[in-house]
């Protein structure tokens, strides 16, 4: 059967295919999951266009008129629920539970910020002057360019989509090449939910190519960025010059400190998940684990133990726990950060190589790795890898492990599993990261809070839970004499 073809949609219509690029599954590269529209730099611009086009009409629309729209394709998306997740193994590797959850995530922040449309804060506060009322309203900034990456194709785009949307702005969505076919789907629902002509814009094709046509749309107002540092800079640099207001989501090398008082199993499970599961390939992922000496040797052996039960392969099937990376690319800098960790820090204590064997020869597939007495110089615990590979280290105390914690240019998540509230309370005043965790893994966040780092992880307003509107809506504030 040959792959179905998916085109961009600009204005309402479904364009383009000229020509096409391959979505192909990690886990077996024999298979074409979708041809994509390659977008060329004038489709960009086409929807930039179609976006400013549509802009008037749909800030004019009442907020709640457009939440009912994103309820709406929520509902379709629910429909089509089992298929979705699916796709999105297919597409990314993720293991069908882990993609059926996100799934549901991403209906879940549709019907979130469908939400937001009957609440869309202000302020009110008494005036000092009498018989004056003053008030600020929320109102769309107009055409937002977002840009996400492929580690979680469907919710990252439903969390720029939906807060966008509902403020009452246009969009131009550009997904990320190695897995567009979730965000593709998510779009599809929008049209089907009956979203006007031209307020959601879809181009896939190559970030190298587009991201220069996207910057220099004329309609541009703002860019929403989830992805790597390097391209993160790079459109920061670009929009400043245009003065565009912009928000970037960016890399994390994320600690887990492990205390001698921590409730000993759960850690090692909470270690464990944080560090391999999605292949390592999360934002939030456990990338360092910081052990106090008392426990160390202890630890690093369950740690080992638990992580050679862990089952390796295509994520389709039952009981798997890790998939593929999800393209060549990646599984080259996997590999090659193993062999840079094999020079600095010795043969690593499990794990450590391609696996092909056992019908995995087809796909990207890497043994889960542990490095340990890795030091805080090595480029291992410095810098991201984004696979399955941890950084195993040593800290003297709570404090030891809270410098070796922040010692990072990055700043996304960190965690720590203790029994001890006071050491708690000190992690939670002291680390510096925008996403923390208390016994529990690292990774695993929810929609209804904010989302985003600090330090190098990010820049900008944060992302989900009431913050979002922050970035996707500006103030008017009005005094009015009665
Ligand atoms: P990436 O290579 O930076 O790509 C992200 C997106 O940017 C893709 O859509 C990509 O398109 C596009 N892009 C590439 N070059 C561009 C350019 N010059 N201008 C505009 N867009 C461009 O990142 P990735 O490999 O997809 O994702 C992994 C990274 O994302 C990791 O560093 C991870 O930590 C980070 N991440 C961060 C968060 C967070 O919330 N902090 C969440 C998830 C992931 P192509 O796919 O066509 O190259």
């Amino acid at each position: 059967m040959s792959a179905q073809t998916f085109k961009n949609y600009i204005n309402g219509e479904w364009v383009g295919a000229a020509k096409t690029f391959e979505n192909r599954n990690p886990a077996n590269t024999e298979e074409v999951v979708g041809l994509f529209s390659k977008g060329t730099a004038q489709e960009v611009a086409d929807a930039a266009a179609a976006a400013a086009a549509a802009f008037p009409a749909w800030a004019a629309m009442p907020a709640p008129a457009r939440g009912n729209l994103l309820y709406k394709a929520a509902d379709i998306l629910d429909l089509k629920f089992e298929q979705l997740g699916a796709e999105m193994t297919r597409e990314e590797g993720k293991t069908l539970p882990e993609a059926k959850g996100e799934v549901r995530r991403a209906i879940n922040i549709l019907r979130y910020f469908g939400g937001e449309g009957s609440r869309m804060p202000g302020m009110l506060v008494p005036s000092e002057r009498d018989r004056v009322h003053m008030f600020a309203i929320r109102k769309p900034i107009g055409v937002v360019g977002l840009v996400t990456p492929w580690n979680f194709p469907s919710a990252i785009p439903a969390w720029k989509l939906a807060p966008a949307l509902i403020c009452g702005n246009t969009v131009v969505l550009k997904p990320a090449s190695a897995a567009p076919l979730s965000a593709w789907r998510i779009v599809e629902a929008l049209h089907e939910a009956g979203v006007p002509k031209g307020v959601v814009n879809f181009v896939a094709g190559s970030g190298g190519e587009l991201g220069q046509a996207l910057i220099d749309s004329k309609p541009l107002k703002a860019v929403s960025f989830t992805g790597s540092c390097q391209i993160g800079q790079w459109l920061h640099a670009e929009a400043s010059k245009r003065r565009l207001r912009i928000q970037l989501e960016m890399g994390g090398k994320n600690p887990t400190i492990v205390l001698a008082d921590a409730d000993f199993g759960s850690a090692v499970e909470n270690v464990v998940n944080a560090s391999f599961f999605s292949t390592g390939q999360k934002c939030t992922a456990t990338s360092r684990v910081i052990v106090e000496d008392a426990i160390y040797d202890r630890f690093v052996s369950a740690l080992v133990e638990r992580t050679r039960k862990l089952r390796v392969g295509d994520g389709m099937q039952p009981g798997i726990d890790i998939g593929p990376a999800v393209d060549e690319a990646q599984l080259h800098t996997v590999l090659e950060y193993i062999e840079i960790g094999k020079k600095e820090a010795g043969a690593p204590k499990i794990g450590g190589n391609r696996l092909s064997a056992d019908g995995l020869s087809k796909g990207y597939f890497v043994e889960p790795t542990i490095f340990a007495d890795v030091t805080e110089k090595m480029r291992i615990a410095q810098e991201e890898i984004f696979g399955p590979v941890l950084a195993v280290m040593r800290a003297k105390d709570f404090s030891d492990a809270m410098r070796i914690a922040n010692n990072i240019p990055f700043g996304l998540s960190a965690s720590i599993q203790t029994t001890n509230l006071s050491r708690v309370f000190d992690f939670v005043y002291t680390m510096e990261a925008g996403l923390l965790t208390v016994n529990l893994p690292s990774a695993g966040v929810e929609y209804q809070l904010p989302f985003g780092g600090s330090k190098e992880s990010s820049f900008g307003p944060k992302e989900q839970g009431p913050a979002a509107l922050e970035f996707y809506s500006d103030y008017k504030t009005v005094y009015l004499k009665y």
